[in-house]
């Protein structure tokens, strides 16, 4: 999607819970001074919904919004403990088969001293709608319990797509798929046997395979040697955190869930309960959110001048939120949205590379197994014991 026209772009925005409203009233302040020419449609979802008694999360109405604009900036949502809801945000995936979260992990500029690996520039796709997060487990007879590891072919060939469409789109030169296919030989093996032939189809971008355990010694060993990765729900999970580890943690990074038809843009973090409602969350994760979404709109001057003001007040250092500041005495969530609205000043917004750039969807292959379907076909499928056993749908972060 792009726009050069003047009109405002409407974005569904989820405020989200924890350190949610704080960051989001920050970001949107940030956007706005930036004259990116967003409307904010507010949506309700996550932890006050569930009160309210729906226990999907997620209200028709917001779905409603989300499915209008297209895109939307997601604050973190908390998943209720103890209830047997299912996290709202996998429901957001699952409705909007939003199939693909990419997680870029670059040292942002001006917090070179905080990464413990200056060089960083990769970006981690992972697969978002199968795996172990179908939340199929089971607690079988003799205290034996299980967890049902299910990837399709269809959804596999379409994340290993979406991953050199990319690296395309945003000019990468290597995909690396990642998995475990020396033990998980039919699951694994068999998206590793799918990476390969979508790699021989993709002239022009070199492609490798590593195993997961291996990638991870290496990521800490020699991260500046991965571009862009491929892997499945739960080693994404794991390692785009580690990734976020690399480059100044949690506080500063960003992923964007794609799908066909919608783009959520949120921070990689949680709703961080221990440091919420006291003004001290760092918004820059949700920041850079906003600026990979402002990009994916074609509000390229508004990105770059905020990501050179929040470059300019990082390098500055006198602002820095208790995650980043040296000492651990940082300023308020206000005072620093405060002083990047006031650096916008002392940047230009002309010229500049995008950060984000959407990959076509010609190259990637239609619809498949909605996760829906795909977990409804396989509780019909399972082996009896299973299916009698009490354990329902989990709920999975
Ligand atoms: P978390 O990411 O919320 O917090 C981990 C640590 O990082 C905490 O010490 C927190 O204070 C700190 N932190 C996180 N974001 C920060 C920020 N912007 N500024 C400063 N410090 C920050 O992880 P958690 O505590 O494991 O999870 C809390 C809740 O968030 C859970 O309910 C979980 O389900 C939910 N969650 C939601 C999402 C999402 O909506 N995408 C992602 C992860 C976790």
């Amino acid at each position: 999607m792009t726009s050069n026209s003047t009109d405002a772009i409407p974005v569904a925005l989820l405020p989200g819970d924890g350190i949610g409203p704080e960051i989001s009233a920050a970001v949107t302040e940030i956007v706005d001074a930036a004259g990116a020419g967003i409307e904010w449609i507010p949506c309700a979802a996550g932890e006050r919904v569930f009160r309210g008694g729906d226990p999907t999360g997620l209200p028709a109405a917001t779905i409603d919004t989300i499915r209008r604009c297209g895109v939307a900036l997601k604050a973190p949502l908390a998943t209720p403990l103890g209830g047997g809801e299912r996290s709202a945000n996998v429901r957001l995936r699952e409705t909007f088969e939003t199939f693909a979260a990419i997680r870029p992990a670059a040292v942002l500029p001006g917090l070179e001293g905080h990464a413990r690996f200056p060089g960083v520039d990769l970006v981690l796709i992972r697969e978002n709608l199968e795996d172990l997060y179908l939340g199929l487990e089971y607690g079988l007879d003799r205290g034996v319990s299980v967890a049902l590891k299910a990837n399709s072919q269809t959804n596999t060939r379409r994340i290993c797509q979406a991953a050199f469409a990319v690296a395309q789109a945003l000019g990468r030169r290597r995909v690396t798929g990642i998995s475990k296919s020396n033990i998980l030989k039919v699951t694994d093996g068999g998206f590793d046997r799918i990476f390969d032939e979508e790699a021989a189809r993709w002239k022009g971008i070199e492609a490798d395979r590593i195993l997961v355990d291996a990638a991870a010694c290496r990521l800490v060993t020699r991260p500046e040697s991965f571009d862009v990765i491929v892997t499945s729900n739960l080693y994404g999970d794991i390692l785009s955190d580690l990734t976020a580890g690399l480059v100044g943690g949690l506080g500063v990074c960003a992923s964007i869930n794609l799908g066909r038809e919608v783009a959520l843009f949120e921070a990689v973090h949680g709703t961080a309960p221990d440091i919420a409602g006291r003004n001290l969350a760092n918004p820059t994760a949700l920041l850079r959110a906003a600026v990979l979404l402002l990009d994916h709109v074609g509000r390229f001057a508004a990105a770059r001048r905020i990501e050179r003001a929040l470059a300019l007040v990082l390098r500055e250092g006198s602002a820095l939120t208790s995650d980043l500041a040296a000492n651990g005495a940082g300023v308020s969530t206000s005072d620093f949205t405060r002083t990047v609205i006031a650096a916008m000043s002392r940047v230009s917004a002309e010229g500049g590379t995008p950060q984000w750039r959407a990959p076509s969807f010609d190259a990637i292959e239609g619809r498949s197994w909605p996760s829906g379907e795909l977990r409804d076909f396989l509780r019909g499928a399972l082996p009896t014991a299973m299916k009698q056993a009490a354990g329902q749908a989990a709920r999975a972060g």
